[in-house]
């Protein structure tokens, strides 16, 4: 048996780990596998390379992915998925696994239901919105590069009396501005799940002005009052005595050394990814739910993406008083 691999949409820390794994788990299974460089784009070019067990030596602790990604814009059309699953065939591929986001799946599931090729999915993004597994692979890893960059603004913030208002990932979610929030004290949070009241996040600011030296705001980047910089404007407009700064901490949180969370999960996910093929499963997802393994359809992935927690927000607006 043959299977196919790819890293695909966003990369993230902890893809190389779950590539090792479901390298080397397929081969304890006699089965070859061949990794596509640069995501759908390498299905479409015919550019892979077998991988071996020592292949994947060295990679567990590194960021990024050794197959590289990319964003297949000739992937959203049919005929080119056509072209795909024909390259699979010529090259006996039998089940492809795709680590990915959304986006990825979405592809993966078309693929599925219009060729009939078996895929799977493991989920390998920051932003951790996908329904179906409690965290997804990489965003343990960039919520602590987050606390760690905001720990250091928070000391150059106490220090001049400042308010500093930073931008964090999240287009569409805000898990990553959540749970780094909580963790670094922010003094409010701002995520696209939830419509922010500008004039009720100013009052509040002042009251916790009051109280405190330093004041910090996070922002997803896709909040429906706009980004850090919006943010910003309506505070300075606001109280011009407030000396207002702005961070965007951008692509560093794609970056580093995945932490051991990530490195566990991505182990356990890519070994599930080859049991998954084994057990004839195709168009799911392979989660981590409560500490087991599960199999997630990819539509029901993609289209109910998870909650946001209300009761983080509440706790995390309890504790900034
Ligand atoms: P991340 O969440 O980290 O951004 P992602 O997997 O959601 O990762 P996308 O760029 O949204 O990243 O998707 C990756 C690739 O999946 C796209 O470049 C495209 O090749 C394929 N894809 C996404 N949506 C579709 C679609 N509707 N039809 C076909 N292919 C798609």
């Amino acid at each position: 048996m043959n299977i196919g691999l790819i890293t695909s949409g966003g990369d993230a820390p902890g893809m190389n780990a779950c590539v090792r794994a479901v390298v080397r788990s397929a081969i304890n299974n006699d089965i070859s596998v061949y990794g596509f460089y640069r995501g759908y784009e390498g299905i479409l070019d015919n550019d892979f390379v077998k991988m071996d067990a020592s292949s994947v030596g060295q990679i567990i602790q590194r960021g990024g992915t050794i197959l590289k990604t990319a964003r297949s814009k000739r992937f959203f059309e049919a005929e080119n998925r056509k072209l795909a699953f024909e390259n699979l065939k010529k090259n006996n591929i039998d089940a492809l696994v795709v680590i990915g986001g959304d986006g990825s799946f979405t592809g993966a599931k078309l693929l599925s239901s219009e060729t009939g090729m078996v895929v799977v999915g493991v989920p390998g993004t920051i932003d951790n919105d996908l329904y179906g597994t409690d965290f997804t692979i990489g965003y343990d890893t960039a919520i602590n590069t987050v606390v760690e960059a905001v720990d250091k603004i928070r000391d150059t913030a106490m220090s001049h009396d400042r308010v500093f208002v930073v931008e964090v990932m999240g287009r569409d979610a805000g898990f990553i501005a959540l749970r780094s929030g909580i963790a670094v004290g922010a003094e409010a949070i701002l995520v696209p799940e939830t419509t922010t009241y500008i004039e009720h996040l100013l009052e509040r600011l002042q009251t916790r002005r009051e109280s405190k030296s330093s004041v910090i705001v996070i922002v997803a980047e896709g909040d429906d009052f706009g980004g850090a910089q919006d943010v910003a404007e309506a505070i300075k407009n606001r109280y011009a005595n407030f000396d207002v700064k702005v961070t965007k901490l951008g692509h560093i949180q794609r970056g580093g050394n995945p932490s051991a969370m990530d490195r566990v999960l991505a182990s356990f996910l890519g070994a599930g990814a080859v049991e998954a093929v084994l057990e004839g499963k195709s168009g799911i997802m392979v989660g981590m739910e409560h500490k087991k393994v599960v199999h997630v359809p990819f539509e029901k992935a993609i289209k109910h993406h998870q909650q946001i927690d209300g009761n983080l927000l509440k706790l995390a607006e309890m504790l900034s008083v």
